[in-house]
């Protein structure tokens, strides 16, 4: 199998933290963000904060701030990004319209971009095969309507942009689970670019900032390895190099549900009264296979122990106790 489409880190690597303010971070966040330190200061590198706020009704400032905030109590530094600022600019996404439009107009020149007037419910109604996580393929319904359709269409509905993917074979190396390939036509299909309310979608937005922002790792979790095909196929649309990927495990409730921030219960709010920022550390170092006990750490100390080989490749299943301490 050939893999030689995937860019092999260069030293020192440049990482990130690209957190969405959309509620008070949990646990899972935490673990990402402690991870995504580890990987880069271990080789020497750099990390950026980039304010994944796309979405004007989840996302909000004081979020932000507060995560900046709960990094730094963590003991968890960056480089460049939040309010901090830097090279970019700007490190918030929801201020980097302009940018995302010239890369949409880059891809243009490439690629079929079309627009998609389907509904919510016209999306589901469609019998196109649904995946487990919940994604399913679209059926390419307004790729094939003609100018005149959508002339008509446009007078009443505003359409989402849509790529139109070809049958292509995207593979890369994960740095924890190893090689990993998926048909871009058949497993993901024509994916949107931008929401029909006029907000740009996550894959074109992460995908350009990665590239634009020189980013060479990226640290996250497992549910969204199924993005990672998507991000490639644009990064090497518009020529950036393809950064190394990690994809950890997720923490999940005692029944088995991801965490999410709705999930008040282990918040860092909720967190921060109970544990100082090293027993904190230590117990997510401990619960992602890094150290034996949970035993108090600062991200510091961690260094001289941290070895990938030991981070769990399962997803993690929280102890009830977390929940009644
Ligand atoms: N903003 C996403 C989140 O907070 C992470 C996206 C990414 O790491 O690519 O879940």
């Amino acid at each position: 199998m050939n893999f030689s489409h995937s860019t092999y880190p260069v030293c020192p690597p440049k990482g990130r933290f690209a957190p969405s303010p959309s509620g008070r971070m949990h646990l899972g966040n935490a673990l990402c963000a402690l991870l995504a330190w580890l990987f880069a200061r271990s080789q020497g590198g750099s990390i950026v904060l980039r304010t994944e706020d796309l979405d004007p009704q989840r996302c909000r400032l004081e979020y932000a701030l507060q995560m900046e905030e709960d990094f730094r109590w963590l003991g968890l530094d960056w480089d460049e990004g939040g309010s901090l600022g830097g090279e970019a600019t700007e490190y918030f996404q929801s201020r980097r319209s302009a940018f995302y439009e010239n890369c949409l107009e880059i891809l243009r020149q490439k690629v079929e971009i079309y627009p998609c007037f389907c509904t919510r419910a016209e999306l589901h109604a469609a019998q196109a095969p649904h995946f487990s996580d919940g994604r399913f393929l679209y059926s390419g319904r307004c790729y094939h309507l003609t100018e005149e359709q959508r002339e008509v269409l446009a007078k009443s509905r505003r359409p989402a942009l849509r790529i139109h993917v070809p049958k292509e074979i995207i593979s890369f190396q994960d740095g924890l689970l190893g090689p990993c390939l998926e048909d871009v036509s058949t497993e993901c299909g024509d994916f949107i670019l931008r929401r029909s309310d006029g907000v740009f979608a996550y894959q074109l937005a992460c995908a350009c900032d990665d590239g634009a922002m020189g980013v060479t790792q990226v640290v996250r979790g497992r549910d969204l390895l199924s993005s990672t095909p998507q991000q490639i196929y644009l990064l090497r649309l518009l020529g950036y190099p393809e950064p190394r990927y990690y994809h950890i495990p997720l923490l999940l409730s005692p029944d088995g549900i991801r965490l999410s921030k709705r999930d008040k219960a282990l918040d860092l709010g909720e967190l921060r009264r109970r544990y100082s920022p090293q027993e904190l550390i230590g117990l997510l170092a401990f619960l992602c296979g890094l150290l034996p006990q949970p035993e108090p750490a600062s991200p510091q100390e961690l260094l001289s122990v941290f070895d990938p080989a030991n981070i769990k490749r399962e997803d993690i299943r929280l102890p009830v106790s977390l929940y009644s301490e």
